[in-house]
């Protein structure tokens, strides 16, 4: 797809680019205007949308689409909202204008980390749920600030919660990182989560 006429762009890339240019850059996102846009996205998909504070001015934004088994643990697709900061002058083009280039290649920061992927939920839930798909789990699409600076006004407050209780997550994805390759790189984890911590005196 190219930009010779933008009015034949798809309507996922379209919204993509409408994303990407939320300034929802660190250290002062504009999470508002995420959340506005989020809120859109609910009403137009039919979708409940909570919206839960969890420190003044960090809001946890949780769509949902109710399975046909509402008793089954949930489906929970997460992303952050928030994206690192740029140093304007190495780009080629403005990192929150989401230029769309002659070769199909969109240029903004949050395009692989993680903006593409929020879309990527809400436009594959969005299909399916047009095409009359239902599925039995129920399927939360949970939108968290402050990822970039460690979670610790967004995800890590969110989980103690007793709203995050309620959505009885059985089964989560996140983002994952490029891959240059033909090949997908997966964050593969089972049983609890291993983390090793190394400690290098220097002597
Ligand atoms: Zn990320």
């Amino acid at each position: 797809m190219t930009t010779k006429d933008p009015e034949s762009e798809h309507p996922s890339v379209t919204l993509f680019r409408q994303y990407l240019r939320i300034c929802t850059v660190q250290p002062n996102p504009d999470y508002g205007g995420a959340i506005t846009f989020l809120e859109e996205r609910a009403r137009q998909l039919g979708l409940s949308c909570q919206k839960i504070e969890v420190v003044p001015g960090f809001v946890i934004t949780v769509l949902t689409w109710p399975g046909t088994n509402p008793s089954l643990p949930s489906i929970l697709l997460n992303s952050h909202t928030d994206v690192v900061p740029v140093f304007k002058e190495h780009w080629h083009h403005d990192p929150f204008e989401a230029f769309k280039d002659s070769e199909g290649y969109i240029y903004a920061r949050g395009s692989q980390d993680m903006k593409s992927v929020s879309i990527q939920y809400l436009e594959a839930v969005r299909r399916l749920k047009s095409e009359g798909h239902r599925f039995p789990r129920t399927i939360h699409m949970t939108f968290v600030p402050d990822e970039e600076v460690g979670g610790h006004k967004g995800m890590e407050l969110f989980v103690k919660r007793p709203e995050f209780q309620a959505l009885r997550a059985g089964f989560v994805l996140d983002e994952g990182l490029a891959n240059p390759t033909d090949a997908f790189t997966v964050f593969y984890s089972e049983r609890s989560p291993w983390w090793v911590q190394v400690t290098s005196t220097g002597k």
